[in-house]
């Protein structure tokens, strides 16, 4: 779903994913966050 501006339902942007799928909404989560995996770097944002 889009909350985009031009929406009937808006909060100005962003957006969710509705699923009842554990896998995909991790998946899915991952990826609309900060894709971000363990490695031996320490990094700041
Ligand atoms: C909702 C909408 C957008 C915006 O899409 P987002 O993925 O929410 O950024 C762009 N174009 C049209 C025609 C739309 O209806």
């Amino acid at each position: 779903m889009s909350f985009n501006g031009n929406k009937v339902i808006t909060t100005g942007g962003e957006g969710a994913i509705l699923t009842n799928d554990d896998e995909l909404a991790q998946r899915a989560k991952h990826l609309t966050t900060i894709v971000k995996l363990a490695h031996r770097w320490e990094f700041f944002l």
